[in-house]
C-alpha cells in the first residue's frame, strides 16, 4: 500500500494532456507528463482504485505531513450577473437542517415526496376543525394539476398524496403500505378524523388538467367535502425539493445566525482563525435560526440516520424488478450476498461494500419508498452509504451527527452559490454535491482537520464538474442509481486523497469549485438538464 500511495504522490506533476494553449502545469520536459514510470495509464487507473479502497479498509489512516508553506487563498472567478444565484443573492445562508435533510416517499422529491407532504399537511389541518363542521365530512379529494398531473402516474404522486390523506407521517410511512396502495389499486381504505370516519380510494386523487393559468407547474387542491359542498379547501404547491407552499404561505420566521457565511472562505476564518470547531458552529446556527435545542437537533438528525439506515438495509434485501418501463432488475442485494465469496481482494470487496449501499438507497428511492433528500431525491443513496460505511467503522454517534452537519454546510454552499437542481445544473448539482457533502461528513466523523473536511468535498465535486442529467424514460433509475453507488465510493475516494495530500498545498478550493458548477450549469445544454432529451436518455432504446 504504501509503495502504491507513492507512485500516486509522485505523479502529481501535471495532467499530462496539455497542449500550449493549455494550462501549461504539466511542462514538456520528456518523462514529465507522462504517467508514473513503469506503469500503464490501466495500471496506474488500478493502483489509485486500490490505494482508495486500500485506505478505506484501513480506516484511511492520515499520515502526518510535512510543515508547509500555506500559499495565498485564490481568488474565485467572478460569476456572470445573470445568473440565477447572483441574481438572487440574499445574505447569510438561512437554510434549516429539517429544510435540507427532508424524509418521505420517492423517487421525486417533486411529485412524490412534495405530495404526501402536502396531504400530509391537508390531514392534520382538516383534523383541528370544528367537531360540528367535521360531523358534515363525507369526502376528501384532491386535484393534481400541471406536471403533478402530467407525470404523477409515473412517479406515484397518487399513491403518496394518498397516504398522507391517509394520516401516515412521510418520515415514518412503512415501505409495505405504500406498496400495497400501488398494488391494490381499487382497495378501500378508512381515515378517521375527529369524530367522522371516511372512506378513501386511489379514485380520490384526480389527476385534472395538466395545462393552464397555474400558479405554479406542481399545483394541486385538496378539498374537504360534505355532498356537493365544499368545507374546507387549500390549495398547494409542490415547489422543488420536497418543499411545499400553499396559497397565502409566509415562509416562516427564523433569527439570525450566530456565525453568518455565505462562502466557504468566511466559514474557513471562524474555524482555522478563531478555532471554532466545524460542528459547534453549524449547531450553533442552527439552534440561532431554527430556536430549536441542542436536544431537538441531535434527535432529528438521529431519526434521519435511521431512515438511511433502514432504507439501506432493506434495499440489501430485496431483489425486484423496478417500477416503471426499464424493467431495470435490482443490484444491492445480488452485490451484498456475493460479497461473501469475493475473490476481489480488499479493494474489490471495499469498492463493492461501499457501492452495493449506494445502490441499495437507490433502488428503495425507485421502489417509492421512503428515503431523506440528501440533496435530493436522486441523489439520496449517497450519504445513507456512507452513514452504513461510517457505522461498519463503530463510529460514535456523535461524530456520526458531526458528519450530518458538515455535510448540511456543503450542501447549503452548493445551493446557496449554484444549484441543487438537476433541472437547472444537470447531475453534478444532485450526485455531484451529494458525494461532495459525503466526503465532508467522512473527514468530519473521522476527526480530520477543518481544512482536510474542505479539500475532501472540494476534491469530490471537482470529480463530477459537467456531469449532465438525462434519466432514461424520465424515470430516477438509469443512470441515478448507479450514480449514487459511484457517489458513495468518490466520496471515501475524496476523503483517502484529501487526508493523505499536504492539506495546505490543495490548488484548488471549494469556492473555486463551487463557482465553477454554477457557471457550468448556466452554460449546460438545456437538454442536458432533466428534460429526458439528450445522452442517456435518447441513447437508450426500450423494448
Ligand atoms: S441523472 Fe438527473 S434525475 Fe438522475 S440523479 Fe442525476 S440529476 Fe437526478
Amino acid at each position: 500500500m504504501e509503495s502504491t500511495l507513492k507512485v500516486i504522490g509522485s505523479s502529481a506533476t501535471g495532467c499530462g494532456t496539455c497542449k500550449p494553449t493549455g494550462c501549461g502545469s504539466c511542462g514538456t520536459a520528456p518523462g514529465k507528463n507522462e504517467t508514473p514510470a513503469a506503469l500503464s495509464r490501466r495500471a496506474f487507473g488500478h493502483a489509485v482504485l486500490a490505494a482508495s479502497a486500500g485506505a478505506l479498509l484501513t480506516g484511511c489512516e492520515t499520515q502526518k505531513p510535512p510543515e508547509a508553506v500555506s500559499a495565498p487563498a485564490p481568488t474565485p472567478p467572478a460569476l456572470s450577473p445573470d445568473l440565477a444565484v447572483v441574481q438572487s443573492s440574499k445574505g447569510p445562508i438561512m437554510t434549516m437542517l429539517d429544510e435540507f435533510y427532508k424524509m418521505g416517499p420517492g423517487p421525486s422529491s417533486s411529485h412524490t415526496m412534495g405530495p404526501m407532504r402536502i396531504t400530509y399537511d391537508f390531514f392534520q389541518r382538516v383534523s383541528k376543525l370544528p367537531e360540528d363542521q367535521l360531523q358534515r365530512a363525507t369526502a376528501l379529494k384532491v386535484h393534481l394539476f400541471g406536471s403533478l398531473s402530467a407525470t404523477g402516474k409515473g412517479h406515484g404522486t397518487d399513491r403518496a398524496s394518498l397516504a398522507g390523506l391517509l394520516g401516515k407521517a412521510p418520515a415514518t410511512c412503512p415501505p409495505q403500505f405504500l406498496d400495497a396502495l400501488a398494488a391494490n389499486p381499487d382497495e378501500v381504505h378508512k381515515v378517521t378524523i375527529g369524530p367522522k370516519t371516511l372512506d378513501l380510494t386511489l379514485k380520490d386523487i384526480i389527476f385534472d388538467a395538466t395545462k393552464g393559468d397555474f400558479h405554479h407547474p406542481n399545483t394541486m387542491t385538496a378539498k374537504l367535502l360534505a355532498g356537493d359542498a365544499t368545507l374546507y379547501e387549500l390549495e398547494y404547491y409542490s415547489v422543488g425539493g420536497g418543499f411545499i407552499e400553499w396559497k397565502g404561505y409566509k415562509p416562516p420566521d427564523k433569527g439570525q445566525p450566530k456565525y453568518p457565511f455565505e462562502h466557504a472562505r468566511e466559514l474557513k476564518k471562524y474555524l482555522i482563525d478563531d478555532k471554532i470547531p466545524l460542528p459547534q458552529l453549524l449547531l450553533a446556527n442552527e439552534m440561532a435560526i431554527s430556536g430549536k435545542s441542542e436536544k431537538d437537533i441531535w434527535e432529528f438528525l438521529d431519526q434521519v440516520a435511521e431512515v438511511m439506515v433502514r432504507g439501506v438495509d432493506t434495499g440489501l434485501t430485496v431483489e425486484s424488478v423496478l417500477p416503471g418501463p426499464i424493467k431495470l432488475h435490482s443490484k444491492a442485494a445480488a452485490m451484498q450476498r456475493n460479497l461473501k465469496s469475493t475473490t476481489k481482494g480488499e479493494a474489490g470487496r471495499a469498492i463493492t461494500q461501499v457501492a452495493s449501499y449506494g445502490f441499495a438507497m437507490g433502488e428503495e428511492n425507485a421502489r417509492g419508498h421512503i428515503i431523506v433528500t440528501a440533496p435530493t431525491a436522486g441523489s439520496a443513496g449517497i450519504i445513507p452509504a456512507v452513514v452504513k460505511s461510517l457505522r461498519d467503522l463503530k463510529t460514535p454517534t456523535q461524530k456520526i451527527r458531526d458528519g450530518f452537519l458538515a455535510a448540511a454546510a456543503i450542501g447549503y454552499l452548493c445551493k446557496h452559490n449554484a444549484t441543487l437542481s438537476g433541472a437547472e445544473g444537470g447531475c453534478q448539482a444532485e450526485v455531484g454535491v451529494g458525494s461532495s457533502m459525503g466526503a465532508a461528513m467522512i473527514a468530519q466523523a473521522l476527526s480530520a482537520s477543518p481544512k482536510v473536511v474542505s479539500n475532501a468535498a472540494e476534491s469530490a465535486l471537482e470529480a463530477h464538474l459537467g456531469m449532465t442529467c438525462d434519466p432514461v424514460a424520465g424515470y430516477v433509475q438509469v443512470p441515478c442509481i448507479e450514480r449514487c453507488a459511484y457517489g458513495a465510493v468518490k466520496a471515501w475516494t475524496a476523503y483517502c486523497i484529501a487526508s493523505e495530500e499536504i492539506p495546505e498545498e490543495r490548488r484548488v478550493d471549494l469556492d473555486t469549485t463551487v463557482a465553477a458548477m454554477a457557471l457550468t450549469a448556466k452554460e449546460m445544454n438545456a437538454k442536458y438538464k432533466e428534460t429526458s432529451e439528450g445522452g442517456l436518455a435518447v441513447s437508450v432504446v426500450l423494448c
